[in-house]
């Protein structure tokens, strides 16, 4: 079957009513309906149809899409706009389209990066997040290893036919060391492994930290980003542990896989609303990549691992 004939029934599903237009960051960014959540089902209508060409160009266009879902929210019939754009990402790539440079380096490191995972029962993979949730939960005591593994969620977010190669290399690789349980900051590494990788127990870091062991490590007010990737994963740990120990002053719109994934006339246009929206407030982020994507900005922002600290 052609992965776009797996979400036919989304896309025989819509009205064309363009309710999903305004809340969707990249169309309201762009302005262009090829890029609102309308034109990508029906480009996924066009693909299921035969009727357009899977050229380069066309893949770009649909990898400018940070599958927040937000669009979905405000669907009347709730087509599933995120599975459209990753059924025809994979449609795309298995027939051949190249994908533009800002992802192409994304998709070589985690296809050349080795997967190396230590002996031990709980590991730590930090995807593109880095190590800080890392110190975190090692000055809390949980003990838990590092691995040294490149981000595969890259290749699923992609739809790159390498994926499930690299996936069942990372669980034979997990197997082999015993280990019982995942543990990610990132929420992209979590939607790419937590259904996917059997006899092993997949957990965002938010979710092991007791909400006593943790205090705030920032006096002013705040201005919290959430991650919809979370929230649409039903992981609510983040949001609890900023809102209960931070002087949360207002919430901004929550983000999805921006960084990296969407052109740069978006992600500038997005960034520059957000940075408008916290009213001269330190963003603080669920993502370290939304934080580290505001700050090369020019704004004031933090991860939620610079945000909180243990209880001394
Ligand atoms: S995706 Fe939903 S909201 Fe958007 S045009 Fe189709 S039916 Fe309407
Ligand atoms: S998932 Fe987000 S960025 Fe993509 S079409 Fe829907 S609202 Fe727009």
């Amino acid at each position: 079957m052609r992965p776009i004939e797996s979400v036919k029934g989304e896309l025989l599903a819509c009205t064309f009513c363009a309710f999903c237009r305004r809340s969707c960051p990249v169309y309201r960014a762009t302005l262009w309906e090829g890029e609102s959540p309308r034109g990508r089902v029906a480009q996924g209508y066009g693909l299921l149809m035969d009727e357009l060409e899977p050229t380069d160009e066309f893949y770009d266009s649909i990898l400018n899409c940070s599958l927040c879902g937000l669009c979905e929210d405000a669907c009347p019939p709730k087509i599933r706009v995120v599975d459209v754009v990753l059924a025809a990402r994979r449609h795309l790539a298995q027939a051949g389209a190249k994908p533009p440079e800002r992802v192409a380096h994304l998709l070589r490191a985690s296809l050349e990066g080795k997967i190396l995972i230590p002996r031990a029962e709980v590991v730590y993979l930090p995807g593109r997040e880095g190590e800080d949730a890392l110190n975190i939960l090692r000055a809390l005591g949980v003990r838990v290893e590092p691995a040294s593994a490149p981000p595969l969620s890259p290749l699923m977010i992609a739809g790159s036919p390498e994926f499930e190669d690299r996936l069942a290399e990372l669980s034979k690789a997990l197997k082999a060391a015993g280990a019982r349980r995942v543990i990610t900051s990132d929420p992209d590494e979590l939607w790419a492994l937590r259904e996917r990788l059997k006899d092993v127990e997949v957990l965002h870091a938010s979710q092991v930290i007791p909400l006593d062991g943790v205090t705030g490590a920032l006096e002013s007010e705040a201005a919290y980003l959430p991650s919809c990737r979370l929230r649409r994963l039903g992981v609510s740990a983040a949001d609890d542990i900023i809102r209960s120990i931070l002087n949360v002053k207002k919430e901004l719109e929550c983000a999805g896989s921006e960084d990296g994934w969407l052109r740069d006339d978006a992600l500038s246009r997005i960034v520059r609303e957000r940075v408008e929206a916290a009213d001269d407030t330190v963003i603080v982020c669920a993502s370290a990549e939304h934080a580290r994507t505001l700050k090369q900005a020019g704004a004031e922002a933090m991860s939620i691992w610079e945000a909180i600290k243990p209880v001394s």
